[in-house]
């Protein structure tokens, strides 16, 4: 019997994101390309993280025929449940393994390890050894021909990419039951769900920095195959899906694309496609989007106005459309290509604000927009921070809502224009990029989250994931989701309801909601407004209270228990 392993390295690239809780449709499609091949093929499929912590899985590995590494970050990120895999640990977990074919996939393969924002992209050269076969096109296509010619390298082309969406229907569908294995499986894992690649904007050469116009013209999956695959591994289980493997979902489907570098939307088409999903997955509990084009919201605004309210319609609140608009700076969108100007992403935060700022049942506004800034551009200046800020100064001035703003160094990734220019703009404003993020973190990001979730909101379904000292970070599942701090040392892997008390720039505090005094630790009752190390004594000592009479007759100061209440309960 065949016997495959997947280990996922994870990925994270400007349209797609595997980084857990994700799991990306790379291992996935090629999953299903091997049991495509042999439909009786034992696949295992592992993790980098599981392997971190438990070294004897690497055993498992080594008895496989065949090793497939996916792997390769090229957009920098921070993650809180999974760090992509770097080349010392390949070469550490791998090298031994010398029964095994070894193969990589994924953008490592294409085009290096990227290790951190402001830094080119390691070249393959550190593993290169370590692997029989490094797959430039597509895994799920190479691997299914690598098995078909029993392995004979030299029959098989590494770079072989999909000749078109359709190639991959049959792979998306066999290779859904893979997700049973990823360790967040089922109640933590979204399923990062493809609906096209390319970007339209390749045809004029894309933004100076971005891989995807190397991925070549739009080229769609029908809406069948979609909602076919969200309905396969909704049946085997996964409950959050995010539509967030595409340069913009407002363009799905688009009249011209391919043609136009902003060609027309599709509302009709993003209607059959958001309704056939929550049809075939009545009960799915996330439903989220990922990247949009400001530039087509603006030059299209009837158009995308009735596909945000469509995707309002059916999705699931706290969805966030993250526009990439890098940079506001004239000179600096001339001379990298970037999609819209300054007036353009305003008008396209405006229309989104219009519909998607109204708060949802799970306590946050059902879709805002998230801005992405990318620093190290060509022609960046001490200016291009000035204007930036001032633009970010204005949203919050004229009372709109943005659910995050990102600011990235640019990874320089081979094959696009700013791979030539590298980190030499980085290195020189690195003072200016310092001093900006200081500025808008302290003067517009948390201003702009006390405006998204006032004190004593109510955020619903927010998971336990780690801990921080005393604190236990949460946060909902989905697109971009707010990291919470729990007081307290809460069990992990739970979901629970949280009340929002304070404000960290990027991040909330907030107590389990309702909050049983008679059971709450005393880490959060000290926390409890005007409490303190002293009242949660008194409070302690004198708990089980039946009811709020006998807890206010506790405490010494009434205003400071009539204000509890609004935090606590009695059971
Ligand atoms: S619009 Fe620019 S950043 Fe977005 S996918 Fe296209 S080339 Fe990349």
């Amino acid at each position: 019997m065949l016997k495959v392993s997947i280990l996922d390295g994870y990925i994270d690239e400007p349209t797609c994101l595997g980084v857990p809780p994700y799991i990306s449709p790379y291992p996935r499609y090629i999953a299903g390309a091997i049991w495509s091949y042999d439909k009786s093929a034992q696949i295992f499929y592992v993790t980098i993280d599981q392997i971190r912590n438990d070294n004897t899985l690497l055993d498992v590995l080594s008895k496989s025929d065949l090793i497939v590494v996916i792997a390769g970050m090229s957009v920098p990120g921070r993650y809180l449940s999974g760090f992509p895999v770097s080349p010392n640990e390949l070469v550490s977990f791998l090298s031994n393994m010398t029964k095994s074919l070894k193969i990589l996939c994924g953008p490592a393969a294409r085009y290096g390890f990227g290790v951190a924002g402001g830094r080119k992209t390691r070249e393959i050269d550190a593993v290169s050894d370590v692997f029989d076969f490094i797959v430039r096109g597509d895994g799920e296509i190479v691997v299914f021909d690598l098995l078909e010619n029993k392995f004979n390298f030299n029959n098989v082309d590494s770079s072989k990419c999909r000749e078109n969406a359709s190639v991959i229907r049959d792979f998306a569908l066999k290779g859904s039951n893979i997700v049973s294995q990823h360790p967040f499986f089922p109640d933590y894992l979204i399923a990062e769900i493809e609906t096209y690649r390319g970007c339209p904007r390749s045809i004029v050469g894309g933004c100076s920095f971005c891989s995807e116009p190397g991925k070549g013209l739009p080229d769609f999956r029908s809406v069948k195959d979609i909602v076919n695959e969200i309905h396969r591994l909704y049946e085997y289980g996964v409950k959050h899906f995010r539509l967030g493997n595409q340069p913009c979902i407002f363009s799905y489907m688009a009249k011209d694309a391919g043609k136009k570098e902003f060609p027309e939307p599709n509302p009709d088409a993003l209607e059959k496609l958001f309704k056939g999903i929550t049809i075939m997955a009545p009960d799915l509990k996330t439903l989220h989007i990922d990247n949009a084009n400001p530039g087509i919201i603006a030059r299209y605004p009837d158009k995308c106005r009735r596909i945000a309210k469509t995707i309002v319609r059916y999705h699931t609140s706290g969805d966030v459309a993250a526009f990439g608009v890098e940079s506001v700076d004239p000179i600096v969108i001339k001379k990298n290509n970037l999609k819209a100007s300054a007036d353009e992403v305003f008008s396209a935060i405006k229309l989104l604000n219009d519909i998607g700022s109204k708060r949802g049942s799970n306590g946050m506004p059902e879709l805002l927009p998230g801005l992405n800034f990318v620093f190290g551009l060509e022609g960046e200046t001490k200016k291009t921070f000035d204007m930036d800020y001032e633009f970010l100064k204005n949203i919050l001035d004229e009372g709109l809502l943005l659910r995050r703003i990102n600011l990235r160094q640019i990874i320089p990734i081979p094959g696009t224009n700013m791979y030539q220019i590298g980190n030499k703009l980085v290195v020189r404003n690195k003072r200016f990029f310092q001093q900006f993020k200081r500025k808008v973190k302290e003067n517009i990001e948390q201003p702009m989250l006390k405006r998204v979730l006032p004190s004593g909101t109510v955020v619903r379904d927010v998971y336990t994931e780690k801990y921080d000292g005393k604190l236990t970070f949460s946060r909902q599942l989905g697109s971009y989701p707010l990291l919470i701090g729990v007081p307290g040392v809460l069990p992990l892997q739970r979901f629970l309801d949280v009340k929002v008390m304070d404000y960290g720039y990027r991040s909330v505090t907030a107590l389990p909601f309702p909050l049983d005094i008679n059971k709450a630790s005393r880490k959060v009752i000290e926390v409890l407004p005007g409490v303190g190390k002293k009242r949660a004594t008194r409070i302690l000592v004198k708990r089980p209270f039946k009811n709020k009479t006998e807890f206010l007759d506790c405490l010494d100061d009434p205003r400071v228990g009539s204000e509890i209440l609004d935090w606590v309960c009695f059971k």
